[in-house]
């Protein structure tokens, strides 16, 4: 199906003026609206179809956009790739009238594509330290910092009274203003803040004393957020609309973000949902075999049994005692490299000892052209 005309959408002229477009547009918005019309399927499609011409026709420099080159622009429609995705214009913005509903409009289409930034307050970062215990189980912690909330007294108003705060006649509260500048040949528009009112789109009359028309205060705050278990270092979490109010008040306050960082533990390396440790052990111990019982991580006991006649170099892998992988696949494994524990002194007596037992424990020198082919053939082979 071709799309339509906008001028045929909202069935008016193609020199109609702006006052006729609106009036048009209000009278068809109101017929098809889908809350108007909750048994008919189609009422949805054709609102949309009226919302697309009005917000292109009533946008001058889109309406001569149009009037050029119709449906088929170079570098494609107005509203991107995805086409227009509607708006949701409630009944009662219509039947008001006054023109509130232009502002749905008017966001389309220059400037920042309707993300007022400057409504909103900034962004906060706090980081947070964890231990590595708290990483692998998670649980609720808790930060105390000293963040800007809204003012106790005006309740974040910036106004001393409900009746202090005006709407900015300058941008009549949109928070933005349009300006048509010159480029070239052209007649660009240009949406820029509001200078009056600083993009808020209302104006203080009495400022609060208490925060001097900030509409904010610096306090101290107690912020509770759970640690989901096998969280990975710098993790940011979120916290929509816990960060600064904006300055003057209005608008939305800021997001506070979680940065959380997992402290060294004192013997393990995480790799991912692995952890891996070095284990020193005595020559009789790697000889003979034996057994280590450590603390956990998880809160448990580790047990890492050695075999005899261990070497130092090999590993030992305990399956399911790492970290909590994604999407519920387990836990990963501990790896345990083995180390030969080198006393830093003998005693004399010690040496005589050890010495009646080389021929038994140590090699034979002469061999050795021998053993080191053989080390070299094992290492070959598991490679
Ligand atoms: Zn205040
Ligand atoms: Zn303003």
């Amino acid at each position: 199906m071709s799309k339509r005309d906008y001028y045929d959408v909202l069935g008016v002229s193609r020199d109609s003026s702006d006052a006729e477009l609106k009036k048009a547009f209000r009278s068809l918005a109101r017929k098809n609206h889908p809350d108007k019309n909750p048994d008919d399927p189609e009422a949805e499609s054709r609102f949309k179809e009226i919302q697309e011409a009005y917000a292109v026709l009533s946008n001058a420099e889109q309406r001569r956009r149009y009037d050029m080159f119709g449906h088929d622009a170079p570098g494609g429609g107005p509203f991107g790739p995805g086409g227009f995705e509607g708006v949701n214009i409630s009944f009662d913005d219509i039947f008001n009238g006054g023109g509130g509903f232009d502002s749905f409009f008017s966001q389309f289409f220059g400037g920042g594509g309707g993300s007022h930034r400057s409504t909103r307050g900034n962004d906060i970062l706090i980081r947070h330290r964890i231990s590595m215990e708290m990483a692998m189980i998670g649980g609720e912690t808790e930060i105390e910092a000293d963040l800007l909330v809204p003012c106790d007294a005006c309740d974040g108003r910036a106004a001393a009274t409900p009746d202090g705060v005006k709407t900015c006649s300058t941008c009549s509260g949109q928070g933005q203003v349009a300006q048509n500048r010159k480029v070239g040949p052209f007649i660009q528009q240009v949406v820029s803040d509001c200078p009056n009112c600083n993009g808020s789109g209302r104006m203080i009359t009495d400022p609060c004393k208490a925060c001097r028309g900030e509409g904010r205060e610096k306090k101290n705050q107690t912020i509770r957020f759970s640690v989901p278990a096998g969280i990975s270092d710098g993790t940011r979490m979120r916290m929509g609309e816990r960060g600064e109010p904006r300055r003057g008040g209005g608008g939305r306050p800021g997001d506070l973000y979680i940065q959380v960082n997992i402290d060294e533990h004192e013997w393990y390396e995480r790799d991912g949902s692995d952890l891996l440790m070095a284990l020193p052990l005595g020559y009789p111990d790697l000889l003979l075999g034996t057994t280590v019982h450590l603390p956990h991580v998880d809160g448990k006991e580790l047990k890492i049994v050695v075999g005899p006649g261990s070497i130092p170099g090999e590993t030992i892998e305990i399956k399911g005692r790492g970290f909590p992988q994604s999407r519920g696949r387990g836990r990963g494994d501990v790896t345990v490299l083995l180390k030969l524990f080198m006393p830093d002194k003998f005693s004399k007596k010690t040496k005589q000892h050890i010495e009646q037992l080389k021929g038994e424990i140590g090699i034979n020198i002469d061999e050795i052209e021998d053993l080191v082919k053989k080390e070299a053939r094992t290492r070959r082979r598991t490679r």
